[in-house]
C-alpha cells in the first residue's frame, strides 16, 4: 500500500473498522471488527496460507458451504475475503469468551447450569450432523458465550469446518499448546472418524464441567493417549458422590467407546437428565 502503514487489503477496509485482538488461536489471529455498511460488530479471523499450504482450495470450498449453515448455536459466517498471502474470515462476535476460561474461574457447574451448557451444544451439534458436517475439535476453547454481561449467555460452537482442513492427526499430535484431551479414541488411532466423536467430546466437556477436572488424563502426551485409548474412566466418590445418577449415565453413554453404540446428539438431547437437572434448585445443588 501506498504509505506502507495499511496491514489489511482493501476489499476488506473499504468494509470494515478492524481494532482489537479477541483471541489467539494455533493457526489463527482474531480481531474485533465493524461493518461499516450496518455497523454491527464482528469477529474477524486472519489466517496465513503458509499454514494451510496446499489446502487454500479446500479451505475456501468448505467456507462456501459454512456461509449457507445458520444456527443460534453456530458462530456463522458473515464474509469471506481472501488474498495472496491470507484468508479472512468474518464471522458472528462471540464477546463473552471461551467456555474454558470461565470454567477455570468457576471451578465447575452445577448439574442446572451444565445442563443449560451442554443442551446448547447439542443443539448446535445436531444442526451440523444433520447438514453432514462433523466437528471434531469441540472442547470448551471452542465454546464461546455471546455475550459476557447476560447472567444466562448463549452458548456457541465456532471453528466447525475448520477442524478438518487445520488439523489433521499428525497436527492433533504435535500441537503442545492444544488441549487433545477431548479428541474421540477413534480420532487418535486413525480408524475412520464420523458424527460420533463429536459426542465423546461432548461427553468430555461435560464430564469436565461438572467436576471441574477432565476424564483422561496423563504427565505427557503419550500417556493421556494411552489413557483416551482404553477409555477407562472413574467417577471419584470425592468429587461425584452429589452428581446424580442421570448425568452420570448420560456421561457413560457419550464416552460409550464403540462409537457405534455411542448415544447421537438427538438421543442425548431427549435424555432424561435434562428434565432432571432443568427442575433442580440452584441452592439444592
Ligand atoms: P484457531 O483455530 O487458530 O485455534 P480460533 O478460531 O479458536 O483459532 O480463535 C482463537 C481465539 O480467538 C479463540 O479461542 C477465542 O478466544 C477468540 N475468538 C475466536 N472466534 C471468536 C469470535 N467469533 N468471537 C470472539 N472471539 C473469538
Ligand atoms: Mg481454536
Amino acid at each position: 500500500t501506498k504509505g506502507g502503514e495499511s496491514t489489511y487489503p482493501w476489499d476488506l477496509e473499504k468494509n470494515y473498522t478492524i481494532s482489537s485482538v479477541l483471541g489467539q488461536g494455533s493457526f489463527a489471529v482474531v480481531r474485533k471488527c465493524t461493518d461499516k455498511r450496518t455497523n454491527v460488530d464482528y469477529a474477524l479471523k486472519i489466517i496465513s496460507k503458509d499454514v494451510i499450504k496446499g489446502k487454500e482450495q479446500m479451505l475456501t470450498t468448505e467456507l462456501d458451504v459454512l456461509k449457507q449453515v445458520n444456527h443460534p448455536h453456530l458462530v456463522t459466517l458473515h464474509e469471506l475475503v481472501e488474498t495472496k498471502d491470507n484468508v479472512y474470515i468474518i464471522t458472528d462476535l462471540a464477546s463473552g469468551g471461551e467456555l474454558y476460561s470461565q470454567l477455570e474461574q468457576r471451578g465447575n457447574y452445577t448439574e442446572k447450569d451444565a445442563a443449560h451448557l451442554v443442551e446448547q451444544v447439542l443443539k448446535g451439534v445436531i444442526y451440523l450432523h444433520d447438514h453432514d458436517i462433523v466437528h471434531r475439535d469441540l472442547k470448551p476453547e471452542n465454546l464461546l458465550f455471546s455475550d459476557a454481561t447476560s447472567p444466562n449467555p448463549k452458548l456457541m460452537i465456532t471453528d466447525f469446518g475448520l477442524s478438518k482442513i487445520l488439523k489433521h492427526h499428525d497436527d492433533i499430535l504435535m500441537t503442545a499448546c492444544g488441549t487433545p484431551g477431548y479428541v474421540a479414541p477413534e480420532v487418535l488411532s486413525q480408524k475412520g472418524y464420523s458424527k460420533p466423536c463429536d459426542i465423546w467430546s461432548i461427553g468430555v466437556i461435560l464430564y469436565t464441567v461438572l467436576c471441574g477436572y477432565t476424564p483422561f488424563w496423563g504427565h505427557d502426551q503419550a500417556a493421556l493417549f494411552n489413557c483416551i485409548l482404553k477409555g477407562q474412566y472413574e467417577f471419584d466418590e470425592d468429587y461425584w458422590n452429589h452428581i446424580s445418577n442421570e448425568a452420570k449415565d448420560l456421561i457413560n453413554k457419550m464416552l460409550t467407546y464403540n462409537p457405534d453404540e455411542r448415544i447421537t446428539a438427538h438421543d442425548a438431547l431427549k435424555h432424561p437428565w435434562f428434565e432432571y437437572a432443568a427442575k433442580l434448585n440452584i441452592d439444592s445443588n
